[in-house]
């Protein structure tokens, strides 16, 4: 499907020829073999595609907004039919089974269809003015050239979620994919190329991470960063965006946790838990990271867990019913390791998994799904986000209690609470200090609805009119009336 090199850098309408020498291998992290290899760009290149995008902006943010929807609808035509085919590719480079991958590449059509819709409803505010000598008036406008530096957990959907509304917006964009995960970037960019999207108005570039951000950073007219990725880069971008005093949006790091009440549907609870926390084999930033059961029930409930997950199939994404894939790489199996090691020596008891999974012709990167209790605050695993298929069971007895700890962390993206009294979920969901309440429900992203974290899981909306509204500046006319 992919030769030795794909170019992997387009600037101003134009794939580049970047040297191949440098060129940056990309693997298959469920086998461990190399699929192909892209270009390692810098500073230059960025610079080039910086200036592409503001040469671009004046044509495309004129252009209304249905026309600008026109663009989108088509992409989202073309993305869609090719699903299956991106759905396989991205696969092989992140390494989520097929139908998690399929479901993905769809999901990030519907990002594009969304704000294919919201491109033309851009509305403006007439204010009613406290004197009768002026009339005011609010409209929204595009920022201008943007930035965008998406993770390798979700390769396609983030880079929707993100440009699909900057470019309803009018503005223009540099894309930066994460480093293991360029190629369902690429095959967007075909998307965006056959659906007719003028030169320059999206331009990628692939290699040195550092490099590619400090330009973003430091050219003062990107006016925007929209980042998704850890808390850690997340500040290193606010500190060195602030010369500029660039505007951003974070979407960063998560320790969501999951509370079950004694009067949760448990079967259905349990399923969803584990789909929350086995989603991506632990790998997104909304993943259940702490689990809470009320003592009543957290034995039968375990029971339950561990029942479930002894169905599911460890192995490449690829095969027929495999529903763990690998983990990314090397790096972050050590840390899951390293997190369940680091419990067990403070007394948590193993009820499931605890070590890597191996087989002859798989890469190293597997770990099996792993089910720890006798947890205490101590451990790593209840302060850091593991980003990997463990989950750790507290008992609780009482619901003021349970709050305090659920919000005993820097983060606030996510938290979910089972329960079938509305009142217990709408008075736990008032008090979670996070930005996105899941009740009874697992899966809170979708396009017409805000995402984003509080504390220090980021700045900012993606998703719903609030997420094209981050991509915009409001300016006041103030009219003084004859
Ligand atoms: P993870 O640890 O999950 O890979 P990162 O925050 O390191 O998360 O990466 C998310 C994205 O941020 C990737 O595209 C990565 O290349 C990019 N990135 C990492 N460091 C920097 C940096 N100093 N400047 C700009 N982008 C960076």
């Amino acid at each position: 499907m992919f030769n030795t090199y794909t170019k992997s850098v387009f600037i101003d309408g134009e794939w580049q020829d970047i040297n191949e020498k440098l060129a940056e291998v990309i693997y298959n992290p469920a086998t461990g073999k190399a699929i192909t290899s892209v270009a390692y760009a810098g500073a230059e290149e960025t610079k080039q595609a910086i200036h592409a995008a503001l040469q671009a902006f004046p044509i495309w943010s004129e252009k209304t907004g249905r026309e600008r929807a026109s663009f989108l609808y088509k992409a989202s035509q073309l993305m869609l039919e090719d699903a299956e085919r991106l759905g396989n590719i991205l696969t092989m480079e992140q390494g989520k089974p097929l139908r998690e991958a399929v479901g993905e590449v769809k999901g990030a059509v519907q990002f594009l269809l969304w704000y294919a819709e919201e491109a033309s409803r851009n509305y403006g505010e007439w204010l009613p003015s406290s004197t009768n000598a002026k009339r005011l008036v609010v409209m929204s406008q595009p920022v201008g050239v943007i930035g965008a530096i998406t993770p390798w957990n979700f390769p396609s959907s983030m880079i929707t979620r993100k440009l699909a509304p900057a470019l309803a917006a009018g503005c223009t964009a540099v894309l930066k994919p994460a480093p293991e995960t360029p190629l369902s970037a690429i095959e967007i960019m075909k998307i965006f190329e056959r659906a007719g999207l003028p030169k320059g108005v999206v331009n990628l570039v692939t290699g040195d991470a550092e490099a590619i951000g400090k330009q973003l950073l430091t050219h003062k007219e990107v006016r925007l960063l929209t980042f998704t990725g850890s808390t850690a880069v997340g500040k290193h971008l606010m500190r060195e965006s602030a010369e500029h005093v660039k505007k951003l949006s974070l979407e960063l790091g998560g320790h969501a946790p999951s509370i079950v009440f004694p009067d949760a549907n448990l079967a259905k609870a349990a399923s969803l838990v584990l789909a929350s926390k086995f989603r991506n084999n632990g790998q997104t930033c909304i993943c259940t990271n702490r689990l809470f059961v009320h003592e009543s029930v957290v034995a039968d409930f375990i029971q339950l867990l561990k029942q479930k997950i002894s169905k599911f199939q460890i192995g490449d994404g690829l095969e027929d019913g495999t529903t763990i894939g690998p983990l990314i790489n090397e790096q972050a199996c050590k840390k899951v390791e390293g997190h369940v090691q680091n419990a067990v020596e403070k007394g948590a008891v193993i009820e499931y998994g605890g070590e890597r999974w191996h087989k002859q012709g798989f890469s190293h990167c597997y770990f099996n799904p792993t089910i720890l209790s006798n947890i205490t605050e101590d451990m790593k695993i209840m302060h850091e986000e593991t980003f990997g298929p463990v989950l750790p069971v507290q008992p609780f007895s009482d619901e003021t209690e349970v709050i305090t700890k659920a919000n005993d962390t820097d983060y606030g993206l996510a938290a979910y609470v089972f329960t079938e009294n509305t009142s217990t979920a709408i008075r736990v969901s008032e008090k979670l200090d996070y930005g996105i309440v899941g009740v009874n429900d697992v899966f809170p992203a979708t396009p017409e609805a805000p995402f984003g974290g509080v504390k220090q899981s980021g700045l900012g909306k993606e998703g719903g009119h609030h997420g094209m509204e981050e991509f915009m500046e409001k300016k006041l006319i103030s009219f003084g009336m004859n």
